[in-house]
This record gives structure tokens, C-alpha cells and sequence, in this order.
């Protein structure tokens, strides 16, 4: 904690930002998809490689702020089908969103045809079938599963064991709610081979355990905390090509939606040659999901 810098300043009563981008659907067709970054309390995890509390505030928004900032938003964007609400933590926790909300929220939100939230799989229970209830979308719940390696699991701090996200995800299917897992490319600790090596597992369990559909991202620095890891030697970011390879393995196993998060790729790739044209074929196999021709590039020998 102490390694981290300050926080962003936001306002309690509108979200920190928000943005309409195509995505896939699960019937195959490519979509406008919102999505609303909500101002509200910081999470209580505190994830090593988590960067979200940049943009929280240290105490519960009053209850009728989050559907203020819905409303806002909504107002100002053009319409899409789908909508993400992102709270940079988890939806079920009613210190950051008031359960007295959900009503309200459910109405602003019933033109779309999907609500995605997301949430530490600790705070998906009974609360998650109340909003389901009231919402005429299809209600996805995105969850962290991060990684399968067992020591750096402990290591994140998430304070979640496998089993407590199969049984999470098994109890969401079994009340024919959609799950999406976050999978970490390269957590601290890890080689560039063992780093998809570990993503290519996670997405092997998470399918298994009944995840529609599945998120990689490359680990960035930028929190403190990782900036710490990367100085001392313990933290490289993945390389582009990695986040390719484990998007062709998770499209090739037909088993359910991948994505690659493509957000500020140049991080991981330095070479003005290649990387527009591996941003596009990421985004084409996100779209698609297709496996598209590998890009060969001089870069490819510099590991
Ligand atoms: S649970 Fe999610 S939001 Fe909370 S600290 Fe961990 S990664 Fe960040
Ligand atoms: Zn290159």
C-alpha cells in the first residue's frame, strides 16, 4: 500500500469515464457494447497487479449517485445493445453499490439486451439473483479468475481459492446467469513461457468450470506496486506475441468467447514494424474469433 502514488480525483456523482466499442456476442454477431466506469469506493482487496483504486474514493458513495452516473452517461453516448458496468471492484459489495439502487438502475438499464457487471466471486450470492430479478437484460457477471498457478494465486492477494470461483461460477450457471473470467498474461514472478504457459491453464479451468467466456490481459505496471516488482527484477510485462499466442490457444479450443484486452498495446511491443498490424489482428481475432496469419517480424528474435 505504501508503494502505491494518489489517486485520480473524481466526482461521487459521475462516473470516471465511459465508451461504446463492438464485441462479440455468444449468438456470433458483433455488437455495440457500453461501457460505464463508476466512481465508488475503493475495493477491499487490494490486489498486487490492481491498478483500479486509482479512480475509487475512500468512502461509500450516498445511495442515488450510481444511478445518477448511469443517467449521465447513458445520456451522452450513443446507444448500443449491450452495457458494462464497471465499478473497479465488485457490484455485490453494498458498501459500493446500495442494493436500494438496484431498482432504479434495473429501469435505466432495461432498453439494453445484456447488464455486464463484474465482482469478486466472495460477493456473488443471493444479491445477484435480486438484481437478475429486476433487470429485463441478461445479467453477465465478469469475475477475476487471474491465474491457476496456485503460488501466485496466494501471491495476488485475491484472497480466492479455485474452488471458491467453480463454485461461483457453478452457482451463476445454475441460475442461468453468464460468467466471463479476467486471465493475468505474465503475473509478476513468471517467465514470458511460463506466463503462457499459466494463461493457456487458466483458460483451460475456466472453461471447464463453466465460464462462457474469457478476458487475457497483459500484466502492466503502473500501480507502484508492479512499478516496485518491475525495478527489482521480479516483473517484465508480456510481449505482444504472447498475447497473440494465448488468443490463438484459447480461440482454437471452440469452448467459448476469448479476448484479448487490447488496451495500450504499446506497452508490449517497442517495434514501429509490427505492432499496428498485431493490434489489428487482435482485434480481428476478438471480433471474429477466428485465428488469423501469424505476422513474422525482425522483433520476433529479441525475447
Ligand atoms: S478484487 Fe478486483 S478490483 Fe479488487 S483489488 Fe482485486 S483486482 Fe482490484
Ligand atoms: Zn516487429
Amino acid at each position: 500500500m505504501e508503494k502505491r502514488g494518489g489517486k485520480n480525483a473524481v466526482d461521487p456523482l459521475k462516473p470516471y469515464g465511459w465508451l461504446v466499442e463492438k464485441e462479440r456476442t455468444p449468438s456470433g454477431k458483433i455488437e455495440d457494447t457500453a461501457i460505464i466506469f463508476l466512481t465508488n469506493r475503493e475495493c477491499q482487496y487490494h490486489c498486487l497487479m490492481c491498478d483500479l483504486w486509482k479512480n475509487t474514493t475512500d468512502t461509500s458513495v450516498p445511495p442515488g449517485s450510481i444511478p445518477q452516473q448511469i443517467e449521465l452517461a447513458l445520456g451522452q453516448m450513443p446507444g448500443a445493445r449491450h452495457l458494462k458496468l464497471y465499478n473497479s471492484g465488485s457490484f455485490f459489495d453494498e458498501r459500493a453499490i446500495p442494493v436500494e439502487d438496484y431498482e432504479r438502475i434495473a429501469s435505466l438499464v432495461s432498453g439494453f439486451e445484456t447488464v455486464i457487471v463484474e465482482s469478486h466471486p466472495r460477493f456473488v450470492n443471493e444479491k445477484c439473483l435480486r438484481l437478475r430479478d429486476m433487470l429485463k437484460p441478461d445479467l453477465q457477471v465478469a469475475m477475476g479468475l487471474e491465474t491457476v498457478h496456485p503460488e501466485i494465486l496466494r501471491t495476488l492477494n485475491k484472497r480466492m481459492t479455485l474452488e471458491d470461483f467453480e463454485n461461483t461460477v457453478k452457482f451463476l450457471s445454475g441460475h442461468a446467469i453468464r460468467s466471463r473470467a479476467f486471465i493475468l498474461l505474465r503475473p509478476p514472478f513468471l517467465s514470458e513461457t511460463d506466463g503462457v504457459y499459466w494463461a493457456e491453464r487458466s483458460v483451460d479451468f475456466a472453461f471447464k468450470a463453466g465460464i462462457e467466456c474469457c478476458t487475457v490481459i497483459p500484466v502492466r505496471p503502473g500501480n507502484g506496486a508492479m512499478d516496485r516488482l518491475m525495478k527489482d527484477g521480479y516483473f517484465t510485462p508480456p510481449r505482444i506475441q504472447s498475447l497473440e499466442t494465448v488468443l490463438e490457444y484459447g480461440i482454437g479450443l471452440q469452448s467459448g468467447r476469448v479476448f484479448a484486452d487490447t488496451w495500450d498495446l504499446e506497452q508490449f511491443s517497442s517495434c514501429t514494424e509490427c505492432l499496428t498490424q498485431r493490434k489489428d489482428r487482435l482485434m480481428n481475432m476478438n471480433l471474429h474469433q477466428e485465428i488469423y496469419g501469424k505476422i513474422t517480424c525482425s522483433c520476433d528474435l529479441k525475447a
